[in-house]
């Protein structure tokens, strides 16, 4: 695999994007704008780790801003670097689009290895990052929302908020500044396993497809099919959960140390507790092993779900991958060569930048929930048990028959937090997908899913820019 210095990451980005803008009519200067990163923030910031000083380099970019916020992760790695931030931040402008989603795109990453230091020292580097940002007014609820991503999570997503509320004490919608936040910081239920979740959603849809499930020789439905995750971090563990109780067998789990595989299905929990326990995937009982992880990929299967970090599918390993699905739950895992390779090999390719949404389209949820200070669910939620409690009175009255227990208790209730979230997101996932889906049938030229969902984050974009009035 080549270094993530070598790979020109945002280059792959724009190619697809120049890809997908042929098939629109839309004016060269404004599709020049939508593909340009509107504001770079490139620091160096000292911080003091044991008694030596250290410079660490971090950067936020906001790809575009013709919705306020912009919205987009933080990631933790030492393969951050300016290329990767400005690509990924570029992948959230069409991701937010295409899920209709009212975000501008953005992305943060400090190139660490957090690994290497301990929950104090990266607390430290977490609170200077963020007060970098606000100097420059590069974070706050109406301009720049960072979140989780690669090597982050919820405990980074609270010292953020805590060092924001600090530095700008009296803001009444301060907690929307990030989120991704724990539920009792003002974080929202359901947004941990959001993006596994929304993975799930957007396959189990496109699996639905008749027509598309014909293309490739496969029976509809997501029950029996074989899947593949590589990385079980927070988005490949739940995705993987998801996919086992949808009822597909999960064949194969890779993670850095190697990858294993059981034709009769693992349970992903179950090795999660395992690798917790030993430290490694490896040797899990009844499972063989494979001693690189990127070897799990060229397995057969169904469905390769590739959740860990980009390129790890490219013009060298492609032509080896079995899958006749591959969905894209990191962000960039497939180069532009891999995508041509499996367009003629006629592999379905489910992009990232819409099947990873579920994780902003919840963000977007919490946002919601911090601006209105209001839980969602709670003005509403003893209503509904009242009134359905009611009619199922009037019913059994009128028909002289009871319902069971559990069926009752399924009708009365009335929905809670998670319950609104996880309905939302199924409602965003369904519709983004049948909105690709019919782009990209409605013109036979159209290559591949990714250029239809460029497509249609294009046209969103573009009308957006053009209502805004910048572009007489
Ligand atoms: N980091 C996630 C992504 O790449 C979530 C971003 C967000 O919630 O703002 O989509």
């Amino acid at each position: 695999m080549p270094a993530a210095t070598e790979y020109k990451f945002f280059e792959a980005v724009e190619k697809s994007f120049d890809k997908a803008a042929a098939f629109t009519n839309w004016d060269k200067g404004i599709l020049e704008q939508i593909k340009q990163c509107n504001s770079v923030y490139r620091m160096n910031f000292p911080v003091k780790i044991g008694d030596q000083i250290e410079v660490i380099k971090a950067y936020r970019v906001q790809h575009s801003q013709h919705k306020s916020p912009s919205k987009g992760g933080i990631r933790f790695s030492l393969s951050v670097n300016l290329d990767e931030v400005m690509a990924l931040s570029a992948l959230m402008t069409y991701k937010c689009a295409i899920v209709n989603v009212p975000f501008g795109g953005a992305k943060g990453g400090i190139c660490i290895d957090p690994k290497k230091y301990t929950p104090y020292e990266l607390e430290k580097i977490t609170r200077r990052y963020t007060s970098e940002l606000i100097k420059k007014n590069f974070i706050g609820p109406g301009t720049d929302v960072p979140a989780p991503d690669y090597g982050t999570g919820e405990r980074e997503m609270s010292w953020i908020l805590d060092t924001y509320t600090s530095l700008r004490p009296g803001e009444v919608d301060a907690l929307a500044c990030v989120t991704g936040k724990p539920v009792s910081q003002g974080g929202v239920r359901g947004r941990r396993e959001a993006t596994g979740l929304g993975v799930y959603f957007g396959i189990r849809e496109v699996c639905s497809m008749e027509r598309l499930m014909n293309k490739i020789g496969l029976p509809t439905g997501v029950a029996g099919k074989r899947v593949i995750v590589q990385g079980l971090g927070n988005v490949g563990y739940h995705a993987a959960k998801f996919f086992r109780e949808g009822g597909a067998k999960l064949i194969a789990l890779a993670e850095y140390e190697g990858a294993i595989f059981n034709p009769e299905g693992l349970n992903e929990e179950e090795v999660f507790q395992y690798r917790k326990k030993t430290g490694s995937i490896l040797n899990y009982p009844g499972a063989k092993n494979f001693e690189q992880s990127t070897d799990a990929l060229e397995i057969e299967c169904d469905i390769l779900i590739p959740a860990a970090l980009e390129n790890v599918v490219n013009q060298e390993n492609a032509p080896r991958i079995k899958a006749k699905i591959i969905g894209e739950a990191a962000n960039g895992p497939l180069t532009p060569e891999a995508d041509e390779i499996f367009i003629q090999k006629g592999i379905l390719v489910v992009p990232d930048m819409y099947l990873n949404a579920g994780g902003v389209t919840v963000s977007y949820f919490e946002w919601l929930k911090n601006l209105s200070h209001v839980r969602h669910g709670r003005m509403e939620k003893r209503f509904t048990e009242n009134m359905n409690t009611r009619i199922l009175n009037q019913i059994e009255n009128l028909t002289g028959k009871k319902v069971s227990k559990t069926e009752k208790d399924f009708i009365l209730h009335g929905a809670d937090e998670v319950d609104i979230v996880n309905s939302g997101l199924e409602e965003t996932m369904i519709t983004a997908t049948r909105e690709i889906i019919d782009c990209w049938f409605s013109n036979d030229k159209i290559p591949d899913m990714r250029t239809a969902a460029y497509i249609v984050a294009i046209n969103k974009v573009a009308t957006s820019y053009a209502e805004l009035g910048i572009f007489p």
